[in-house]
């Protein structure tokens, strides 16, 4: 972190706030030019408030050459994170196919489509039980008798389960559910993601509907500095002011996420379309820009789904995807 002073600073303010970065064990190379004077900080910066240092009088700018997340980031962990999953895993060279519905409806449906998918090659199910609605009259999920039903569903099939818990309370319903999704909405619950940093289970972190790759990156921080490393980030599409789509798909979140992070990315082109039709091609995108796996809605009979049924694709065009997934990436290990 570089931190430029103003002209002539008042000495006594100077003296508090070296003393105070010296407190925080920060090393303070100082050069001192013709009309300002250039603090440079070396250790460990992650911890210090920049908003803190801009806002006082002395100071005229404020830079931070480091990132502020370190156990997320790639600098310190160059090779990538394999997240071990049930029998399976994602990260590395294995390729993660997460599909299911978007809510637990009844027994027969998840049952019926996670033995669908599982042929089709998904890896892992998905299926939400407590659903963060935009409206309060809409169908809110099954609460903890939804989590049974996956539970059955991964007894029939042996898919591990993906499903999102949207509150601390819920946690407990949670214990034998494989991957925890923290939904867009709760990407900065930062007392969920504390309490999540305390368990050992892999947890899908969603990108906020209007959050940075940064604040992702330090959401994610959240839960790996209370020491559970096993975070999956997911891109389900930004708010943008394009509204052909429900969300715009940021492919370029994962070449940049590749870079900055060790973490394996998911893709969800279901909440990025929110159209079903589109689902195909933007999943061959994200596979094509070096997503670690995919998360696709799939219902039996979109028409009849009681949450996002317009964006859910049938198991039928799920097995085609799954195919492509497939042929594609064994055509980009051909490329240069
Ligand atoms: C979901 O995956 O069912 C969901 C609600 O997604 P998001 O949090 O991305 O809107
Ligand atoms: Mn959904």
């Amino acid at each position: 972190m570089i931190i430029v002073l103003k002209e002539q600073p008042e000495q006594q303010q100077l003296h508090n706030l070296t003393e105070w970065l010296h407190g925080m064990g920060l090393e303070i190379h100082t050069s001192e030019g013709k009309h300002s004077t250039i603090l440079g900080l070396v250790g460990d910066t992650s911890r210090v408030d920049i908003d803190l240092i801009q806002a006082l009088d002395i100071v005229a700018s404020v830079k931070r050459i480091q990132e502020p997340y370190k156990s997320a980031n790639r600098k310190f962990h160059p090779l990538d994170t394999v997240i071990k999953v049930g029998d399976t895993s994602i990260g590395g060279d294995v390729f993660a196919k997460i599909a299911g519905p978007c809510s637990v409806e009844n027994e027969d449906q998840i049952i019926a489509i996670a033995a669908e998918v599982k042929e089709a090659g998904a890896t892992m199910l998905r299926g939400g039980a407590f659903k963060p609605r935009t409206s309060p009259y809409a169908f809110q999920g099954m609460g903890g008798e939804g989590i049974d039903l996956l539970l059955k569903a991964k007894k029939a099939t042996g898919l591990p389960i993906v499903s999102e818990v949207m509150d601390l309370s819920q946690l407990d319903l949670f214990a034998d559910v494989d991957v925890i999704q923290v939904g867009a909405r709760n990407m900065q619950n930062f007392q969920l993601l504390k309490e999540l940093g305390k368990s050992n289970k892999p947890i899908l972190l969603k990108r906020g509907l209007s959050a940075t790759i940064s604040e992702l990156l330090m959401s994610a921080e959240y839960i790996m500095a209370g020491g559970n490393e096993n975070v999956i980030l997911c891109e389900r599409g930004i708010r943008t002011f394009e509204t052909a789509t429900r969300n715009t798909l940021d492919i370029s979140a994962i070449p940049v996420l590749k870079e900055l992070s060790h973490l394996p990315i998911v893709i969800d082109p279901s909440h990025s379309a929110g159209i079903a039709r589109f689902v195909p091609t933007l999943t061959m995108a994200a596979v094509a820009a070096g997503a670690d796996g995919i998360m696709i809605e799939v219902h039996n009979d979109p028409s009849k789904a009681l949450c996002d049924g317009p964006q859910s694709i049938k198991p039928g065009a799920f097995k085609v995807i799954s195919k492509n997934i497939d042929t594609l990436r064994e055509t980009l290990k051909t490329l240069d």
